[in-house]
């Protein structure tokens, strides 16, 4: 059978960047060994030790996940499409289970109680007759979304488009969650945030931008960092959350607490120039049954290691706040129970069916997880030490610095991509990105102390377990903080070093 398989950006360093693969296949087991065979480099990133699909990637064979079907047993047909969704792009409907609902009982989740107590005032009637006009929301659906309290998790790119938007609708309350700082490279992305806004809280920021947009809403700032003791807390009084954090800890918190909660959760994720979008709400599944464990710590790279393309977070921020702007007046098809990707830069839409997981940890019939506070999330993420594994030994930029200049005898391997190298070099390191590592080990010398160089000190860790795992016993040493920290230390004389 001839089918096309679909690559999502953060999985194609395992397909030497190819993101269509046309090949012939009866099953998807059989696609996928067709695909590591002529990839091998993907066996390691897509399977894990037990030979296991990893569970941060969601396979569909056209827009049914592989798990409601016959897993990778499942047949294919001339023409089907096989779409390999890893979690920050995922989604899937078990058969014969019940088919969730498109949107919370009673159409919004704002009460008639609370939707009659709101009054609008003459200005106001100005200030909102665009969606005064559409008779989908109209005055009902607008009291509906002034009577809304949204929380906002994360205020950089898609929060911040978010935040804007549902300010201007006039939604009553935003919460504004982030305990980070504006930093300048934030700025080509996150447009809520201006250049005198630098060094600045990005929750006050967004405070001042939203006061600007529109008077009549309110913020409140949540500038602490989200952590099981108190995500539940925060969460509860809103009327649903948008999680636009850019790590997996903050998702997996923010979603645990609103399954707890009951509270719909709106999702979107990027990746360079792929988003993700879908909602979480109760009787859907949640991001839990998508993802039931976050990728291994540096296979896949945060947004600021990989990039993304400035106008995406305008699509999927404007996405995530259509549906909420849907969830709060009680109107239109919700997308609950469904997920969409978009590859924005070749321009490829794709719909998928999310599945709820019956034995899902947070919300199936017997969950373990009662409470945040009982889960470590750090630990569950990978980004605790394993007291079991060796630990990794790092190097300091000024150590590694001392020892080029006394010219003693070492190895740098520079695991980043050809275009990252371009922009910051590093002379004198051998190159190898990090998916041709296990291949090309013998180009290492193990009798030599080897240094792994990356932009933030991340996947050079990834690299030295991966060659671990490929049985290579060198010394080898991660760079603590990367090519980010090192930069002014090893290169002080290079002026912006680009
Ligand atoms: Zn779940």
């Amino acid at each position: 059978m001839e089918i096309m398989v679909y690559i999502a950006a953060s999985l194609r360093s395992f397909t030497d960047r190819v993101p269509r693969i046309e090949l012939s296949a009866k099953s998807v087991r059989e696609a996928l060994d067709v695909l590591t065979d002529r990839y091998p480099e993907a066996v390691k990133g897509f399977f894990d030790e037990t030979g296991d699909l990893r569970h941060f990637i969601s396979i569909y064979v056209n827009d049914r996940d592989i798990r409601s079907l016959k897993g990778i047993a499942t047949k294919l047909s001339d023409g089907d499409e096989l779409w390999l969704i890893p979690a920050i792009a995922g989604g899937a409907q078990k058969e014969g289970e019940e088919a969730p609902a498109k949107k919370p009982a009673g159409g919004s989740v704002i009460s008639a109680e609370r939707m009659k107590a709101v009054t609008i005032e003459e200005k106001q009637i100005e200030r909102y007759s665009n969606h005064l006009q559409l008779k989908e929301i109209s005055i009902k659906g607008q009291k509906r979304i002034m009577a809304g309290k949204v929380l906002i998790a994360g205020l950089g790119a898609l929060g911040g488009v978010v935040a804007e938007r549902l300010a201007a609708a006039g939604v009553g309350t935003i919460g504004l969650a982030d305990f980070d700082e504006v930093k300048l490279p934030n700025l080509q992305t996150q447009t809520i945030h201006s250049t005198r806004d630098i060094d600045r809280p990005k929750a006050s920021a967004a405070r001042d931008r939203l006061k600007k947009l529109n008077p009549y809403v309110s913020s409140v700032l949540h500038q602490e960092k989200l952590t099981g003791d108190n995500i539940e807390e925060v969460v509860e009084a809103y009327d649903l959350v948008v999680d636009a954090t850019d790590n997996f800890v903050s998702r997996y918190l923010v979603n645990d607490a609103c399954v707890l909660h009951g509270i719909p959760e709106v999702f979107g994720a990027m990746y360079q120039f792929e988003g993700f979008v879908t909602v979480f709400a109760p009787g859907g599944p949640c991001y839990r049954c998508l993802y039931p464990a976050p990728p291994p710590v540096g296979i896949v790279p945060t947004c600021a290691a990989a990039g993304v393309m400035n106008a995406l977070p305008a699509i999927i921020g404007g996405l995530m706040a259509t549906e909420v702007l849907k969830l709060l007046s009680g109107s239109g098809e919700v997308l609950i129970g469904r997920a969409i990707t978009l590859d924005a830069w070749n321009l490829q839409y794709h719909a998928v069916q999310t599945v709820k997981d019956s034995g899902c940890a947070v919300c199936s019939v017997h969950p373990v997880i009662s409470t945040a506070m009982d889960i470590d999330y750090e630990d569950f993420c990978g980004l605790k030490e394993n007291p079991e594994e060796e630990p990794i030994a790092t190097i300091e930029p000024e150590e590694l610095a001392r020892r080029i200049a006394e010219e003693e005898p070492i190895t740098i391997i520079d695991v980043r991509e050809p275009h990252e190298r371009a922009i910051r070099k590093f002379p004198g390191t051998i190159a190898i990105p990090i998916g041709q590592l296990a291949r090309r080990q013998n180009e290492l010398d193990p009798d030599t102390d080897t240094v792994f160089v990356c932009r933030e000190g991340k996947r050079s860790i990834l690299a030295i377990r991966t060659l671990r795992e490929a049985g290579y016993e060198g010394p080898m040493f991660s760079l603590k903080g990367g090519l980010e920290a090192a930069a002014q230390i090893i290169f002080p004389n290079e002026g912006a070093w680009l």
